[in-house]
């Protein structure tokens, strides 16, 4: 018989975490002080306008102030500036998110750089990246502190594992790469990074025990660049057009789900797996920014 892998449902460990948090939140109210978020959207790209509304209304859910600062696609660098620093100096907002990507007239790195690194709850500002390569206290990004959750959570500790990214972007592959194989809690994996450059994408992945696909390219790892008993956590979300939907396309991850459920000891759907683990882990900073604000 063929085995079939285990399906991690990153929804179900989103929500314990959620619920966990909900817990916090209302220790801050008590204490006066209602954890509030901030996201500005720049434009009307259809993806970004659907995270923000998934971010907002899961703030709104759990209880926390949440608002959407929405500009049109014509917003100059200068105008999206003077909103970061309004946020930044509003005592009642402890958390900014700037929904990225940003239209190509804008220099992302300038606006990231503006957000005061206190409140900066995806972990993009250069402090930030700074402490984290430190092992210092910091917000981790989000999608990555979310797979290092799922992956403990659903008992698969990293340490000792060889663990391959395939990616190696500053929001997903870089920092990934970094907390899995610090010392503590989650870490303490030997980590290999792939990317372009990388010769032979198999035989790197056919070694790792935990292979995690954050490349942005459509079901590109398949079974047979497995190992029988990897545990898969697939970052990816990419639209694929399929006319036997009703939206004319569907989500697909980084991974073919079908050849690789077939050989692997465990996977993350897509949708359904990291996605809301993410969601998690900002409302988790978010919470983190208010608690620390009210320290300061
Ligand atoms: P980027 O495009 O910024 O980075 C992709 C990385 O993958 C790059 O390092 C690139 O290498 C590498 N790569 C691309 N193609 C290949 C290939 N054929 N072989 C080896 N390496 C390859 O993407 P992101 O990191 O922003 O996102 C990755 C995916 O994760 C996307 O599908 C995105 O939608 C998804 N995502 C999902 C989130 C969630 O919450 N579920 C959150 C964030 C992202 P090189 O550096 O050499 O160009």
């Amino acid at each position: 018989m063929t085995p079939v892998a285990q399906v991690i449902d990153g929804r179900r460990i989103a929500d314990d975490i959620l619920a966990e948090l909900a817990g916090d939140v209302a220790a801050l109210k008590q204490s006066g002080v209602t954890p509030s978020l901030s996201v500005v959207l720049v434009g009307e790209n259809p993806a970004s306008q659907i995270y923000v509304r998934m971010k907002t209304r899961k703030a709104s859910e759990l209880g926390l102030k949440s608002d959407t600062v929405t500009l049109p696609q014509n917003t100059s660098q200068e105008m999206l500036l003077q909103v970061i620093e309004r946020l930044n100096r509003d005592k009642s907002v402890h958390a900014i998110l700037v929904q990225l990507p940003l239209p190509p007239r804008i220099a992302e790195s300038e606006i990231i750089n503006a957000i005061d690194p206190d409140k900066d709850v995806d972990g993009f500002h250069p402090r930030n990246r700074g402490l984290l390569i430190a092992a210092e206290d910091t917000f981790v990004p989000c999608t990555p502190l979310g797979v290092q959750e799922l992956l403990v959570r659903s008992g698969f500790e990293p340490a000792g594992k060889h663990v391959v990214i395939v990616g190696r972007s500053l929001i997903v592959g870089k920092p990934l790469a970094l907390i899995l194989a610090q010392k503590g809690r989650g870490g303490n994996a030997t980590v290999t990074l792939c990317h372009t450059g990388t010769q032979d994408l198999a035989s790197f992945t056919r070694q790792a025990d935990i292979l995690i696909a954050a490349a942005g390219q459509p079901e590109m790892i398949r079974g047979n660049m497995l190992k029988a008993d990897a545990v898969v956590i697939d970052v990816g979300v990419n639209r694929i057009s399929d006319p036997n939907s009703e939206k004319g396309y569907r989500l697909v991850g980084d991974v073919d789900f079908e050849s690789a459920k077939k050989r692997v000891q465990a996977i993350t759907p897509v949708p359904g797996g990291v996605g809301p683990m993410t969601i998690a882990m900002l409302m988790h900073n978010t919470v983190k920014a208010a608690r620390n604000q009210m320290r300061q």
